[in-house]
């Protein structure tokens, strides 16, 4: 059994996380529940923050908040000293209402709408990393409507493949995002920046994938994109002061994924950036990345209670938990694998195999396949591993389910930081036209 951060087995054969049982989480808050180890996400944030200021260079670390964006996300980003990267109003708002400072926001998205524009200029946010045509010219009047110059990135496409799953690698040619680099789209979008008054730019973007293993497309986007600031500056006489290499630094979710120490990402795009600076004879950039899944990921678990069972001989037997596809659809959306134990009984050995389903109308709604597990008892409590990031962000009321709660965990207490949605909320913002209302059918 593999156990992230501070994640350990009790006396009690009960799993522990942050100091905390969480049999007794499960009582206080119901299940499902999301819980965060809130020292392993610093402790991520850290290991990122120490291992730039060993390389000298200046730099920025952006938590992708779309990995997991709520309010004490924030802050915690924040306390750690991190900037961050958001994508749409909702986020931003949240960044905002959270406190989180608008000068280490930036905003990203392949379509950001001018209400989202002028919300961001309003809060004068520290960049946009603006993706296309279409927005310069819209930020740029949006911009000079309200008599502001913007700092703003290019995201390019340097081509880089980086190995992973196809739906969620962006740096390759075909891709929905950003200025392509190999056909001149990319100069020709500093050109255009740069006859634009109100846009101030920095330099260019890059994010070439996610859950990445290998430094090397780290490092031939940094040298795609070197290459490129080098050539802006000896045709357009710009010297860009900013390179961002994006995120995508992969986490262990099952045994046979080999994570690297984030500080050997941070190294190798140091070291690249370092030696085509030294070899163009070009001023040392300050260097930005943007990791959301290795800050968040594996500081998740999702507490599940075990309902009903289904065991077809000689075929399958399979279990249901009282969640599903609506609190993690990345099984579902990319096939992603997760490793689980029964919590309240983790020592016991493994007596059975298992597939672990969800309560959703949707046979797709599959969590683990295959999965080893002590005698599983209706009334057990199910851990599954690493789903802080792209879990609670991706969850849905489908079926009209209720969103579980989220409590950080820290040194034995435990804070709510989402609560579980209400009925309430599920009928929140239904209306009834007045032909469709019935009257009351009790006072
Ligand atoms: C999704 C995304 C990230 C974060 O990716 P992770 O795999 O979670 O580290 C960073 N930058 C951009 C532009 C992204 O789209």
């Amino acid at each position: 059994m593999y156990l992230h951060g501070t994640s350990k087995i009790n006396a009690k054969g009960h799993l522990e996380i942050g100091g905390c049982d969480v049999t007794d989480l499960a009582k206080e808050f119901g299940t499902p529940l999301y819980i965060v180890d809130e020292a392993l996400v610093r402790g991520r944030a850290q290991e990122f923050m120490s291992a730039f200021r060993q390389t000298g260079l200046r730099f920025q670390v952006a938590y992708a908040s779309k990995a997991f964006c709520v309010m004490a996300m924030c802050r915690v980003a924040e306390e750690e000293g991190m900037s961050l990267d958001v994508v749409s109003d909702g986020e931003l708002y949240t960044a905002l209402k959270a406190g989180f400072p608008a000068d280490r926001i930036h905003f990203h998205g392949n379509n950001k709408t001018p209400e989202e524009i002028n919300m961001a200029l309003d809060a004068n946010i520290g960049c946009f990393v603006v993706d296309n045509f279409n927005e310069l010219h819209l930020l740029n009047a949006l911009a000079a409507d309200k008599g502001k110059t913007v700092n703003v990135l290019l995201r390019i496409t340097p081509g880089v493949e980086a190995h992973t799953h196809d739906y969620i690698s962006t740096g390759q040619q075909d891709s929905k995002f950003g200025f392509d680099l190999g056909n001149g789209t990319a100069f020709r979008a500093v050109e255009t920046t740069l006859g634009l008054a109100n846009l101030n730019i920095l330099g260019v973007h890059s994010h070439i994938g996610s859950q990445i293993f290998e430094v090397e497309g780290f490092r031939m986007a940094v040298e795609k994109v070197a290459a490129f600031a080098v050539e802006i500056r000896e045709k357009l006489g710009r010297t860009f002061t900013v390179l961002n290499l994006g995120g995508g630094y992969g986490i262990r979710y099952v045994e046979g994924d080999k994570p690297l120490p984030l500080g050997v990402y941070v190294n190798a795009i140091a070291d690249a950036v370092k030696s085509v600076c030294a070899d163009a004879n070009f001023p040392l950039p300050e260097v930005w990345i943007e990791p959301g899944r290795s800050i968040v990921g594996d500081a998740g678990t999702t507490l599940y209670t075990v309902g009903t069972s289904k065991d077809i001989p000689g075929v399958r037997k399979y279990i249901a938990v009282d969640g599903g596809m609506t609190d993690n659809p990345r099984p579902a959306l990319y096939e992603s694998k997760y490793e689980a134990v029964l919590a309240n009984r983790a020592n016991d050995s493994l007596e059975e195999v298992v597939s672990v389903a969800g309560k959703c109308c949707e046979s797709g709604d599959m969590l683990i396949w295959d999965l080893n597990l002590p005698k599983v008892e209706s009334g057990d409590l199910l851990a599954v591993f690493c789903t802080g990031a792209y879990n609670y962000a991706m969850a849905s009321n489908y079926n009209r389910i209720r969103r579980p709660a989220v409590v950080f965990v820290k040194d034995g207490q435990a804070d709510l930081v989402v609560a579980r949605e209400s009925y309430d909320n599920i009928v929140g913002n239904d209306l009834l036209p007045a032909r469709l209302r019935k009257e009351p059918v009790s006072k």
